[in-house]
């Protein structure tokens, strides 16, 4: 690792989402960044594949999670039932249950747009996947921001579920308390350089409940506005979070860092 440079891991990525020739790129240079891994989330069973795929290419560099992301359309129940089975027989290749979550701006969009939306199937899909990752004793990683964590809340306890992790998380005061008093984890993306509700939740959260990612390849504002999403811009990130916690860089990054590989025993 080059001098100056402590280990990162990207905790939610969508490596499959790139144009190959980025990933691929980007993969290479990871090392060279101080990236030791990424978690390579997938949006549906054809996304798994092509995460499994990238798995194969780069084992120990990239991990997968298997899921089926909420801000799209539901398919038939056959094709939901083939992406079950396909992970039950892959299991053992994932470190956890994701994307998996609540359609929160999709049915925004739908408000605004005075049409009629119906939660309950994905309320149903979501209450399947925390099942799933139960019986396999796996974490589950959560799209669900604002009134929807709370949805998200009540099905982990439901199925005491504690091995939550909340990506790019959003959300009421009290929301965030029940949260972190729940044990979950919650991440947040390069934005914690520029956005103010960000650093608030950073300073409400417990350091050692909080991990780092990209959400990569979607783009990124302020000093970010123009690039390529990269997981080396997650320095920027760990400088914002040390100032924001009052620590050095060095030990922020590092305890950021095991919070990840204590998380998803990787
Ligand atoms: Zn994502």
């Amino acid at each position: 690792m080059p001098n100056g440079s402590y280990p990162m891991i990207d905790a939610h990525i969508h490596v499959d989402s790139y144009h190959p020739a980025d990933a691929q790129r980007i993969m290479a240079e990871c090392q060279s960044y101080g990236i030791e891994k990424v978690i390579s989330v997938s949006m549906n069973l054809s996304s798994c594949l092509a995460n499994r795929d990238w798995l194969q290419r780069y084992p120990g560099r990239v991990n997968v999670a298997y899921g089926f992301h909420p801000e799209q359309k539901l398919p038939a129940e056959a094709e939901i039932q083939q992406l079950f089975d396909w992970i039950d027989q892959h299991q053992t290749e994932m470190v956890a249950i994701g994307e998996v979550g609540l359609p929160y701006y999709t049915q925004l969009e739908a408000s605004r747009n005075e049409q009629a939306f119906n939660q309950e199937p994905y309320i149903h899909l979501l209450e399947r996947f925390i099942m799933t990752a139960s019986r396999y004793d796996k974490p589950i990683i959560l799209h669900a921001v604002y009134e929807d964590a709370e949805i998200a809340c009540e099905l982990l306890e439901k199925h005491n579920v504690t091995k939550a992790h909340f990506h790019w998380f959003k959300g009421s005061k009290a929301t965030t308390l029940r949260m972190s008093r729940s044990g979950y984890y919650i991440s947040v993306t390069p934005d914690v350089v520029y956005e103010v509700e960000i650093q608030q939740l950073i300073l409400q959260y417990p350091l050692e409940q909080i991990m780092i990612e990209t959400d990569g390849p979607w783009p990124f504002e302020g000093p970010f506005t123009g690039q390529l999403t990269h997981p080396a811009m997650m320095k920027e990130s760990c400088q914002a979070i040390a100032r924001l916690k009052g620590l050095s860089v060095e030990e922020t990054a590092s305890i950021l860092y095991q919070n990840t590989k204590r998380f998803y025993k990787i």
